[in-house]
């Protein structure tokens, strides 16, 4: 029987070429129409670096495992790295161009927007926070404009999820602290010039300190054989006995409560990535689905196709309106440490369920890193995990709705 459909244009051995990058922008809701110029500004800025300066490299980057240092400098020139922060000589940034920034960067690429989240969101938080008026004046623009990288170092090797329970130790000497211990997982952590060390001081308390990563005793390696986010490094540390001076230690960070504020501040900014990663894994796939023909039409033609992308949609749309509800509520100085979790794992969950629907949508060209959707795949597993991982803010959440902590 002959086939009365009109001729897809793919007839033939030959496979088209798919353009799977093309911006789509579903605001179903309408949640992005009051947005500030400043604000637009900040997104098409983010949006305009992905497009033409991290789209044609990061494939490569990404298999090579190779650290874009030059991409690092660039987002401090183009203001994006500072997650909203307040920095001297830098314009004020909303919560929301913020917001924006981390969702248009991890569109792009999930390594990208993480670089961006270290040093914006840990490490130059950790300071504006917790630092002296000195540190402050020394870290602070540069940081923001990116001319030298920061890291958060807190995770160990016996400690993630109860970090709380770190092992590392500051001594107190006559000059200043020797810090001893483990770190793991530190972004950053072997290719800037500063990490912000937690470690417990003689009181018991954990305490934060800024130590020079070129400081003897400081070494540094790099974490090889990720299948995620391989497009930024993380580090071991081992801090044998590293001398920094009195003046190092952040004033502000006492007790691990200190480190808890600057860790809930940043849990929407990894949930506005996930939304990135939620929104590349979706125009991939409805453009893939408009692009693919097989039994002589688009993929997209099929109503199993277009109810999955529905689904797709759905998803989507609900997370813009808990993530700019969230957003609403930290700006006037009411999100909770539960709402900061809810955020996280309900961004991080939802994108990844639909990173897996469109990796499949996209058939075997799905797990090509040059159809963009298997890196996204790859990279959303890492934002699951770090800044506390799924089940741990569902513990918080958890908690907060019964009153017992579940921890333990
Ligand atoms: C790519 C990447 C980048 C990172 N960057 C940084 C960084 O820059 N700085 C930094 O300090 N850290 C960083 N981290 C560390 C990250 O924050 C930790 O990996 C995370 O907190 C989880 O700790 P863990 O990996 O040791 O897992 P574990 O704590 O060992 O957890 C293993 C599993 O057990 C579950 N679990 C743990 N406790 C409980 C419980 N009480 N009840 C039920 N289940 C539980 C967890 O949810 C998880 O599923 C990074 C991690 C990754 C993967």
């Amino acid at each position: 029987m002959s086939n009365t459909r009109s001729a897809p244009a793919s007839q033939g051995t030959e496979e088209p070429e798919y353009d799977l990058w093309e911006p789509l922008d579903p605001d179903v809701a309408g949640v992005f129409r009051g947005v500030s110029d400043e604000e637009r500004d900040y997104r098409d800025r983010a949006r305009r670096f992905v497009q033409d300066e991290v789209r044609p490299v990061i494939a490569g980057l990404w298999d090579r495992a190779e650290y874009p240092l030059d991409l690092a400098r660039r987002l401090g020139e183009l203001d994006l790295l500072r997650d909203g922060i307040d920095v001297p000589g830098l314009p004020r940034q909303s919560l929301t161009a913020a917001s924006l920034t981390m969702m248009e960067l991890a569109r792009g690429d999930g390594s990208i927007a993480t670089i961006a989240g270290v040093q914006g969101g840990l490490a130059l938080r950790s300071i504006a926070m917790c630092g002296s008026a000195a540190q402050k004046d020394r870290w602070l623009e540069p940081l923001a404009r990116g001319t030298e990288l920061g890291a958060f170092a807190l995770t160990e090797p016996t400690h993630g999820s109860d970090s709380v329970s770190l092992e590392t130790r500051a001594e107190a000497v006559d000059d200043g602290y020797v810090i001893t211990g483990h770190k793991k997982w530190i972004g950053s952590g072997s290719v800037g010039r500063v990490s912000v060390v937690w470690a417990r001081g003689d009181d018991g308390q954990v305490q934060g300190f800024l130590v020079p990563q070129d400081s003897p005793g400081y070494r540094a390696t790099t974490i090889e054989g990720k299948a995620s986010l391989r497009a930024i490094w993380q580090a071991h540390i081992e801090l044998d006995g590293v001398r920094v001076p009195a003046e190092a230690r952040m004033p502000g960070a006492n007790s691990f409560k200190d480190t808890a504020r600057v860790l809930q501040a940043t849990r929407l900014g990894v949930a506005w990535s996930a939304l990135g990663h939620a929104l590349a894994v979706y125009e991939s796939a409805v453009h893939y689905a408009r692009q693919r023909v097989q039994f002589g039409r688009p993929l997209a033609a099929s109503q199993i196709v277009q109810s999955r992308l529905a689904e797709m949609l759905s998803q989507l749309t609900s997370l813009q309106c808990l993530l700019t509800g969230l957003t609403g509520a930290e700006d006037r100085g009411e999100l909770s440490g539960p709402g900061a979790s809810l955020g996280k794992y309900t961004a991080t969950r939802t994108a990844r369920d639909m990173a897996r629907n469109a990796r499949d949508l996209l058939g075997g060209n799905g797990i090509l890193l040059e159809n963009r959707v298997m890196r996204h795949f790859a990279d959303i597993e890492a934002l699951h995990t770090y800044e506390g991982t799924e089940t741990v803010q569902a513990l918080i959440i958890g908690r907060d709705i019964t009153g017992i902590s579940a921890f333990a």
